[in-house]
């Protein structure tokens, strides 16, 4: 545990202790960097030992985290993290590619990204002996705290807008989470648990505000660092990764897994990081592209509910990585999401909106020539698109009923022929 020496603050830069703060910097509210002792990980540990490592999650990453072995063997705890790395030919023909991967984050225990933050934040609130976590959440992230809570016996309550998706709500549910729907958005939920937490002594795992969400999510970048990074031909262009953006804490997390491993001198080529945001939800976006750090509230108003922010809580750390990388950022419309959700769909991944926008950022990127052939891309599927349901029969043709019988069949079977048969 000495390699966790404190935090530092990402915008004034002031230093702390770690018993010596919680969550934000006291003094201007900026998102904390836990600080890490690169020179002791490296003396203890050699990149080869832990890619050795037989433990099929993040936790083969413990020697960069900043928490002990939190237990929880044979429980989903154990499960959050090492999520499959697809290389689906059809796809990257299509976007005249050469190297594509697609890492499907739907595959995690409560289908998203968000339970690499929650496993780390469950296994921090074990260490301090904190009764309850608390979280607010537009789904994602409350599902994968009531997981990795139910997980290990931790309670949790959770405050989501009662109009996020039925099905994170009745994950919510069924992990026996207490939770409470706020007749209100997501920004105002996360004002109400801050204030809660603070309140009825609940640790907050508030994205963007709680710095072990950030060190959770990181993970994401060390598993790209060794599933993805060894195939990316050497001595070409770097790696582009594609991450759809709301709050900004997994594009800031992915940024700071491949920062860590620069430090320790295990990165050969910093990735550049693209973030995606959607239109009407695109705060981070607009300030990148004006080259400030000043992200200005908006009016959020898209169908990826996963990524609609009114004010993101990680917005600078966000901007920066694409910014200090070289990355970029990219705005779609939800008609563009929608399209990519059968895109995705026909490589075998089915992707809930949010995931499917950063595939929609690459398409965009593409046609813009942003992207070109030779640049190496992995786009990272945040979410499963069992998630919204409704989202994704809206991105598809219902399917035919007919009779159940073998006439009803050929009558049907004749009419499509004959339809595709018209001169159109
Ligand atoms: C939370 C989430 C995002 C966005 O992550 P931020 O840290 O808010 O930027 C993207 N996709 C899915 C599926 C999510 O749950
Ligand atoms: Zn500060």
């Amino acid at each position: 545990m000495n390699r966790f020496l404190g935090y530092r603050c990402s915008l004034c830069g002031q230093e702390y202790l770690p018993g010596q703060v919680e969550y934000c910097c006291p003094q201007d509210g900026g998102n904390l960097d836990v600080v890490l002792d690169y020179d002791a990980i490296r003396r203890e540990w050699a990149p080869g030992q832990i890619t050795a490592s037989a433990e099929p999650s993040l936790w083969r990453y413990l020697p960069l985290l900043p928490v002990g072995d939190p237990g929880g063997s044979g429980t989903p705890l154990r499960a959050a993290g090492w999520t499959p790395v697809f290389q689906p030919p059809e796809l990257a023909a299509e976007l005249g590619l050469r190297h594509l991967w697609v890492k499907d984050e739907g595959r995690n225990p409560s289908a998203s990204f968000k339970d690499r933050a929650s496993a780390v934040v469950v296994a921090r609130a074990r260490e301090l002996r904190r009764e309850t976590v608390v979280t607010a959440s537009t789904g994602n992230a409350g599902a994968a705290l009531a997981c990795m809570g139910a997980a290990v016996g931790q309670p949790v309550v959770i405050f989501a807008p009662k109009t996020a998706p039925p099905a994170k709500v009745a994950q919510l549910l069924v992990f026996g989470a207490n939770v409470i729907l706020v007749d209100g958005s997501y920004d105002q939920a996360f004002d109400l648990t801050v204030e809660a937490a603070g309140r009825y002594g609940w640790y907050c795992r508030n994205t963007g505000y709680n710095p072990f969400s950030l060190e959770g999510k990181k993970t994401g970048a060390y598993e790209i660092w060794e599933q993805v990074l060894p195939l990316v031909p050497a001595g070409g262009p770097p790696l582009c990764v594609f991450i759809s953006v709301g709050d900004g804490n997994i594009i800031s997390g992915i940024h700071k897994g491949f920062k860590d491993l620069q430090a320790l001198g295990w990165l050969e080529q910093m990735p550049r990081i693209f973030g995606v945001q959607a239109e009407g939800s695109a705060a981070v976006a607009q300030t990148f592209l004006r080259g400030d750090e000043n992200v200005q509230p908006v009016q959020a108003r898209t169908l990826a509910d996963s990524i609609s922010v009114d004010l993101p809580r990680d917005g600078v750390r966000a901007v920066r990585a694409a910014r200090e990388t070289g990355g970029s950022y990219i705005i779609v419309s939800d008609e563009e999401i929608i399209q990519a959700i059968p895109r995705l769909g026909r490589a075998g991944i089915f992707a809930e909106p949010a995931g499917a926008a950063a595939f929609a950022g690459l398409v965009k990127a593409v046609q813009s020539g942003m992207i070109g052939e030779n640049d190496p891309v992995v786009v990272i599927n945040t979410g499963s698109g069992l998630k919204d349901i409704r989202a994704a029969m809206q991105s598809v043709q219902p399917a035919p009923v007919i009779a159940p019988a073998i006439e009803a069949l050929s009558d049907f079977l004749e009419s499509k022929t004959a339809g595709r048969a018209e001169p159109s």
